[in-house]
């Protein structure tokens, strides 16, 4: 679950991180309300599951009430990388002296959780780890020990963060590794973490993204679920109970088990192809399970032909063909179909399929085949 950077500063502030005040809006005129509460100069800042705001206008200081308004308008419908600005928060304008960056975030290769922490901070990290890698100290922490002071502090000292930001960014740090773990975060970013000319630390952006399956740990996190930007076709596949991920191919994919779905996915990689999705039918591959994957797929414009890559196990073949005729009885599919279907009874499913086979409907023994005739006919 992403959170908008104003949910990320308040779950940062219960965990006792500096943040500034601020307030949510959603009209023009509730910001200019904001910013008479807060008292100007503000900044004004586009809400979106997405990063680099600020480049495409959507952080903005206004001075004024006057800019407020003229900023607000502006943000408030702004499509940011296909976000389009629903709301802005309004906070109180910090000054800076500098800007870093901090993180965390899992390595699964690693078993160990990543922090990151660099003093070139607020451009993209993405780009200081290209152009300056060693502008980033790195420390791994072993999720049993947790992160002691100590380490934390040496991890600050290699970072070379001036003397006077060393307090403020350990304290943050320490926080922020507590917010990161006790609060179930898959990432928690801080870009940029800034220096006032005052010599105080302070979290002024906040990217965090939630663990889902930890809900039900944390009483306050359904609300979450209301603001997450999600993929049409995901909504539409989980509703029908379908184990469903959006890519941006053009090969439609069904499997049964999440295990043959991902080498569905690899080898249609392998052969060049781009796969449209994930879809798991789990285990029954009966006509309602299809015919509702084939519908999710078929509504999806970028498929141009659909891989169902069946193994039978406890659904025999014989079932899974019948499953696949009749769901194709009753959804109007656009893109051809090419089906690979193997393991328990998959003679007696593919002597169904066989009579009906044609240049909609193709058949092939192993996946390789399957995959390369689909991504042919997807070009
Ligand atoms: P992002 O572009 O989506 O990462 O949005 P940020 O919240 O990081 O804002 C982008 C940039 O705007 C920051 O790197 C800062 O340079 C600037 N900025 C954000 N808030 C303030 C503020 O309170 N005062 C000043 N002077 N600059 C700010
Ligand atoms: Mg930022």
């Amino acid at each position: 679950m992403d959170l908008f950077e104003y949910q990320g500063k308040q779950f940062f502030a219960k965990y006792g991180m500096p943040t500034s005040p601020g307030k949510i809006a959603f009209t023009v005129d509730e910001a200019v309300q904001a910013a008479e509460e807060l008292g100007t100069p503000v900044m004004v800042k586009a809400q979106v599951h997405t990063g680099g705001r600020g480049k495409a206008g959507g952080v903005k200081f206004a001075a004024t009430i006057e800019d407020v308004t003229e900023h607000a308008s502006n943000i408030l419908g702004l499509d940011i990388k296909g976000h389009i600005v629903g709301r802005v928060w309004i906070e109180k304008a910090s000054d800076i002296a500098e800007e870093y960056y901090a993180s965390f975030t899992l390595d699964r290769s690693a078993k160990k959780h990543l922090g990151m922490l660099s003093k070139e901070g607020g451009v993209e990290i993405e780009t200081v780890a290209e152009e300056n890698p060693d502008a980033i100290a790195k420390i791994w922490v072993d999720p049993v020990d947790g992160l002691s002071e100590d380490q934390c502090k040496a991890w600050v000292k290699a970072a070379n963060l001036p003397a006077e930001a060393f307090d403020g960014t350990v304290d943050i740090l320490l926080k922020l590794y507590e917010a990161y773990t006790d609060g179930d975060a898959d990432l928690v970013e801080i870009n940029p973490l800034i220096l006032t000319p005052e010599g105080k630390v302070h979290v002024l952006d906040a990217k965090v993204t939630l663990d889902g399956n930890s809900v039900f740990r944390h009483e306050n996190y359904e609300q979450y679920d209301e603001t997450q930007t999600r993929d049409e076709r995901e909504t539409a596949a989980h509703s029908k109970g379908l184990q469903y991920v959006g890519l941006d191919g053009s090969v439609g994919v069904i499997a049964n088990g999440a295990g043959l779905a991902m080498s569905t996915v690899d080898v249609i990689n392998q052969v060049g192809g781009k796969p449209a999705n994930f879809l798991d039918i789990g285990g029954g591959a009966n006509a309602d399970v299809m015919a509702g994957a084939l519908e999710v797929i078929n509504n999806d414009p970028n498929v141009k032909a659909i891989f169902i890559n069946i193994f039978g196990g406890i659904t025999r073949g014989e079932e899974v063909a019948n499953g696949i005729l009749e769901a194709m009885k009753r959804v109007d599919i656009e893109s051809p179909i090419v089906i690979r279907l193997d393991g328990t009874n998959a003679d007696e499913g593919r002597a169904i399929l066989e009579p009906n086979l044609s240049e909609k409907l193709l058949m092939e023994t192993t996946m390789l085949d399957a995959a390369t005739t689909a991504v042919q006919l997807a070009q």
